[in-house]
């Protein structure tokens, strides 16, 4: 049997644009997609109510990656119930998802946050500060989508001013959390999530039911992707909002043209050229 495929692709400025939300190509190009069975793995800062409501729009039913790869949501019967008690991570059962914890919970982020904000005189803002109106004005999102962006688990998303950057960094290390860039805003998560860990993870439970290890692609746009993009067999990074990519250091990535979506897009085609005889 040939090599079987898997998409792992983040949302904002890749699957959608950046400031208009807009997926309009990636919805145009579904039916074709469909035809080829592969699974499309979202793994994004997105929450997990967002990422629902992008999934229904899509029309997708595979395992997503949320809030950073703070946690990964696996619809219950996708994978046998074995497989996923051999990886001895923490499991949850929540309606009809399993889900692996791997980052550190959101009220414990919270805690520390506040606590560093304070003794540091700081001045950022995280979405938990903020009402719904607030994070809508901030961020363009509807209140309904600005909503769902504040149901948190396991990544903050704080609006800090550039000098207080390196400040913050070096005492969330102490708490063995960290602050990455995702394109609009600065994310805070355990140091041990990373997107990267898990892909590896989806990765091994694909193989095992597959029997074979299958072709992982990433496509990405920001530098919150590289360990997405390091942990998979074919990296695309598309173009950024206002073009051009942005840098990474792998030697096998893949730029794609099209900006958002549109690289969307023009790399999964490129992947499916490839497959046809
Ligand atoms: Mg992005």
């Amino acid at each position: 049997m040939e090599n079987r495929l898997i998409i792992f692709s983040d949302i904002d400025g890749t699957l959608m644009d950046l400031t208009t939300f807009d997926m309009g190509p990636v919805i145009e190009f579904l039916p074709d997609f469909k035809k080829y069975s592969i699974p499309l793995i979202l793994c994004s800062a997105k929450t997990m109510a967002e990422q629902e409501r992008i999934r229904s729009i899509l029309q997708i039913n595979d395992p997503f990656i949320v809030e950073n790869g703070g946690g990964i949501y696996i619809p219950s019967n996708y994978f046998p119930i074995y497989e996923l008690n051999n990886l001895k991570k923490n499991i949850r059962i929540s309606g009809n998802y399993i889900i692996l914890e791997l980052g550190v919970p959101y009220k414990k982020i919270r805690e520390i946050l506040c606590k560093i904000r304070a003794h540091n005189n700081l001045t950022f803002v995280g979405f938990g500060d903020l009402d719904v109106d607030e994070v809508s004005r901030l961020t363009g999102l509807t209140v309904r989508n600005a909503h769902l962006a504040k149901q948190r688990e396991f990544d903050e998303t704080i609006i800090i001013p550039k000098n207080e950057i390196d400040i913050l960094r070096q005492e969330l290390e102490r708490y063995g959390l960290t602050c990455i860039h995702g394109g609009r805003f600065y994310h805070v998560i355990g140091a041990k999530a990373s997107k990267g860990d898990c892909v590896k993870i989806l990765n091994k439970l694909f193989s095992n039911i597959f029997g074979k290890k299958p072709i992982s692609i990433g496509i990405g746009d920001s530098p919150n992707d590289m360990s997405m993009l390091m942990a998979v067999d074919i990296p695309f990074l598309v173009e950024k909002k206002y073009g051009g990519w942005t840098n990474v250091d792998l030697l096998n990535i893949k730029k794609v043209k099209g900006i958002g979506p549109k690289g969307w897009v023009n790399a999964v085609k490129e992947i499916i050229q490839n497959l046809s005889p």
